[in-house]
């Protein structure tokens, strides 16, 4: 059966569609030029994020792109929310810390509908880094600049560079997980490593469990049928100074083709790495697969190619990560190994919406 938007009842139970309409003023965001129904969709924190603030990452986003605002635009100023929030210790300035104790931020963007990308990886000082992957794609001929080199051009380009993006709470948790794995001893991950700890620290308060790992991914499709896609990270907790996950990767931490739809992640970088998932997601969606069959048919391949060691007993995966999948017609899904949400906002207003469980 197919609902308003083009819209089938199994994505709209999997996606959370409203099928109904919204008390959120949906006419007056009739714009004349619409040639598609504007959806944000993005990780839960797209939502309950909101730095001390009202508005969140997707009602930010949602309100440019019908007001006019280019969809990549409005993603990253509404990721920004998210970037900036002391309380978000996954992303941005306050984000868990890297095993040195220094913030080390991913972040890329991508232009479906313009063709255009740009990234950075293990940018230090800057506490918007999704700005900045915007300026390497306005400003230069590459799609990724890393480390020194990125925070040298996020510099030159006028961004505030600062000296520590720690806040009081992220830095008491590195001194305790610190304290608890000695890492002056790389862990051996199949011991107890860092990442075991972290875990630990998380069921014990420190901070949430999903920001061990932990990231904003956001994708939207405008009202003028445009389709882009942003994600920002401080990477997984206590991570390998250097190491980069899959965040501001094109093709695993996101992907969007102009003609198809967009997909992200969060999660564990390195397993969506070894597929490069988001961009199956959209190749799936291509070949005519909705956007939950197309995720759904990602995390089985990442069940496929995943060792032994990252399983549990039962053969599911024993870590978290979700896909946030998008077509051009406004459909869309979340998937996830772990039951959870994630944000959306359309005509029917900002909302959680429950993803669908790939074990
Ligand atoms: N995917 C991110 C990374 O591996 C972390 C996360 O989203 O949880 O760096």
């Amino acid at each position: 059966m197919v609902g308003p938007m083009g819209v089938t009842r199994r994505e709209a139970l999997a996606g959370g569609v409203a099928l109904a309409t919204g008390a959120w003023g949906a006419p007056s965001l009739w714009l004349p030029s619409r040639q598609a129904a504007p959806v944000v969709v993005a990780s839960a924190n797209g939502l309950t994020s909101k730095n001390g603030g009202t508005v969140s990452c997707v009602e930010t986003a949602f309100n440019l792109m019908v007001s006019g605002g280019d969809v990549l635009d409005a993603l990253v100023e509404g990721v920004a929310i998210v970037e900036s929030d002391p309380e978000d210790t996954s992303v941005g300035y306050g984000g868990l810390p890297n095993a040195e104790g220094t913030v080390q931020l991913d972040a890329a963007v991508m232009h479906g509908t313009r063709k255009t990308a740009g990234g950075v990886a293990c940018l230090e000082g800057v506490r918007t880094p999704a700005k900045v992957a915007s300026a390497v794609m306005l400003s230069t001929d590459h799609h990724l600049l890393v480390g020194e080199g990125a925070q040298k051009f996020a510099r030159q380009m006028g961004f505030q560079v600062e000296d520590d993006l720690n806040t009081e709470r992220s830095r008491k948790a590195w001194l305790e997980w610190k304290r608890r794995s000695d890492p002056e001893h790389f862990p051996d991950p199949r011991k107890r490593g860092g990442t075991e700890v972290a875990m630990e620290m998380a069921r014990e308060g420190w901070f949430p469990i999903e920001h061990v790992f932990g990231t904003i991914h956001a994708n939207a499709v405008g009202p003028d049928g445009s389709i882009a896609a942003v994600t920002t990270t401080s990477g997984l907790a206590f991570k390998i100074p250097g190491r980069v996950g899959d965040s501001p990767i094109l093709g695993a931490g996101l992907y969007a083709d102009g003609n198809v739809g967009a997909a992200g992640s969060t999660g564990r970088g390195e397993a969506n790495l070894f597929g490069l998932c988001s961009f199956l997601i959209v190749e799936e969606m291509r070949r005519g697969s909705s956007p939950l069959d197309a995720g759904v048919f990602a995390l089985r391949r990442v069940a496929e190619k995943t060792e032994a060691r990252l399983k549990r007993p039962d053969a599911s995966l024993a870590f978290g990560l979700q896909f946030y999948v998008l077509d051009k017609s406004g459909r869309f899904a979340g998937v996830s190994t772990n039951p959870g949400s994630f944000a959306v906002c359309d005509e029917s207003g900002p909302r959680l919406a429950a993803l669908e469980v790939v074990r």
